[in-house]
């Protein structure tokens, strides 16, 4: 569903009056064709990587290579999410060509997900 491209973005953050770290994240999606807030989404954060990924699930069922935002993360994971375009308005996507060096998501990619994983087995 995801891969390893570079992020768009980082991560903007804000404090609540009570002083609640909150994540914004974009509330249109990357084609910039959906509210996600509409169609839906699904936001999974990689603590390895140090991303978060903003999945469309409009543009993820087509497939579109360009479903979901890849933002970059800064400290702690927040308490909080929300969905806002106005501070992410400077974000400029990274759109990925599927036809040049952008990975797109390939049947031999596909597979060795599937598989399981087999560490430590006799
Ligand atoms: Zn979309």
């Amino acid at each position: 569903m995801f891969d390893d491209r570079s992020p768009d973005s980082t991560v903007h953050y804000r404090h609540t009056n009570a002083g609640v770290r909150v994540a914004v994240l974009p509330a249109t999606c990357k084609v910039g064709a959906h509210s996600l807030h509409t169609v839906g989404y699904k936001a999974r954060v990689d603590r390895v990587a140090g991303v978060v990924r903003i999945s469309c699930d409009s543009c993820a069922e087509v497939p579109d290579v360009d479903h979901f935002w890849v933002l970059r993360t800064a400290g702690a994971i927040p308490d909080l999410a929300e969905l806002d375009d106005e501070p992410c308005g400077h974000i400029v996507p990274l759109m990925i060509d599927p036809r040049g060096r952008g990975r797109f998501p390939s049947s031999a990619d596909r597979t060795a997900e599937a598989q399981p994983r087999r560490s430590g087995s006799p």
